[in-house]
């Protein structure tokens, strides 16, 4: 049977940044070192296929940390902590590791700066995101102000518009985020700015490789996790770039193959916490329906590493 052609362009750089990397590796060595179950509160990073990975190997999801024993080792995820959450489990001398992104930790950082300068924070993050929660309690309450979307920033009540200061959650989409300050700076011409982009590095190249095959292609799939926020990001960037069908796929099992029908350029990426593995399952589930050509659509290279804490570094 003759296949029908179709290109896959494949967006590069995709897939795992090095902080979902680190943290990936955090609970790995933590299980080495200290044998199962070690507890990791909350998903480590935002994919059922790495979770369950790390479940078989011996790691306890909990949502919060009264589910974990004082007795076990417990490892904060990615996304960040409240300050209370780091302070309960000393409070109750259990060991913690805590696998927040360095990015993530660089937020938090400029936070407590500024907060130490007088300055009210906004925060610009999705509500309830638990990165978004992470960085405000940082704070204590009432010092973080969130808003979402351009029209928030109008309704905005602060203490003083002369001493404010804006910091964001580091998935978001460039285009909006940069929409939703130019309305702050405009609202409050005296707002001060991050000193270097809080939207991270690895967010940024991956909205970047997609706006660069939008043009190319019919269909984008994303591969990522419906949780996870730099994942909807791409759908949404790759949408405003043109794709009129781009959709989240989890797994190649996810692919509505009738959509695609009669298509001959198809995009894929992932988000950063999709693993490689994924992406090679989604191409290898065309090939057997297309005759496929796969091209690589490279817009930056990416060599950020980060390194794991100590505690874990010296057991190895
Ligand atoms: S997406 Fe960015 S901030 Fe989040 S873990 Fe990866 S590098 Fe860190």
């Amino acid at each position: 049977m003759t296949l029908p052609p179709l290109t896959l362009y494949l967006a590069a750089p995709r897939g795992f940044c090095a902080g979902v990397d680190r943290a990936i590796k955090i609970v790995e060595l933590a299980l080495q070192k200290w044998g199962a179950p070690v507890y990791v509160r909350h998903e480590i990073v935002h994919n059922k296929f790495v979770v369950d990975d790390l479940r078989a190997k011996g790691a306890v999801f909990v949502e919060e940390l009264d589910e974990c024993p004082d007795d076990r080792p417990v490892i904060f995820s990615a996304h960040g902590v409240p300050k209370s959450v780091p302070a309960a489990a000393q409070a109750r001398a259990m060991i913690a590791v805590d696998a927040t992104c360095p990015l993530v930790t660089k937020v938090h950082n400029e936070a407590a700066r500024h907060s130490a300068d007088g300055l009210q924070m906004v925060m610009i993050g999705h509500e309830g995101h638990p990165e978004t929660v992470g960085t405000m309690g940082q704070l204590p309450e009432g010092e973080v102000v969130l808003v979402e979307t351009e029209a928030d920033v109008a309704g905005l009540v602060v203490r003083d518009p002369s001493k404010l200061a804006y910091i964001t959650q580091t998935t978001l989409s460039v285009d909006d985020t940069a929409g939703i300050v130019a309305a702050l700076q405009a609202r409050f011409p005296a707002i001060v700015g991050p000193h270097k982009e809080d939207i991270c590095y690895a967010t940024t190249n991956r909205q970047a490789a997609v706006k660069a095959i939008a043009p190319k292609i019919d269909a984008l799939l994303v591969i990522g996790a419906p949780n996870s926020s730099n994942s909807k990001r791409l759908v949404e960037v790759g949408r405003a770039a043109g794709c009129a069908y781009a959709q989240l796929v989890q797994r190649a099992v996810d692919i509505d193959w009738r959509a695609l029908e009669g298509i001959g350029a198809v995009g894929i990426t992932a988000g950063a916490s999709a693993p490689e593995v994924l992406v090679n399952e989604v191409i290898d589930a065309f090939r057997a329906r297309y005759d496929t050509t796969v091209e690589l659509v490279e817009t930056a290279q990416e060599t950020v590493e980060f390194k794991v804490p100590r505690v874990l570094r010296e057991s190895v």
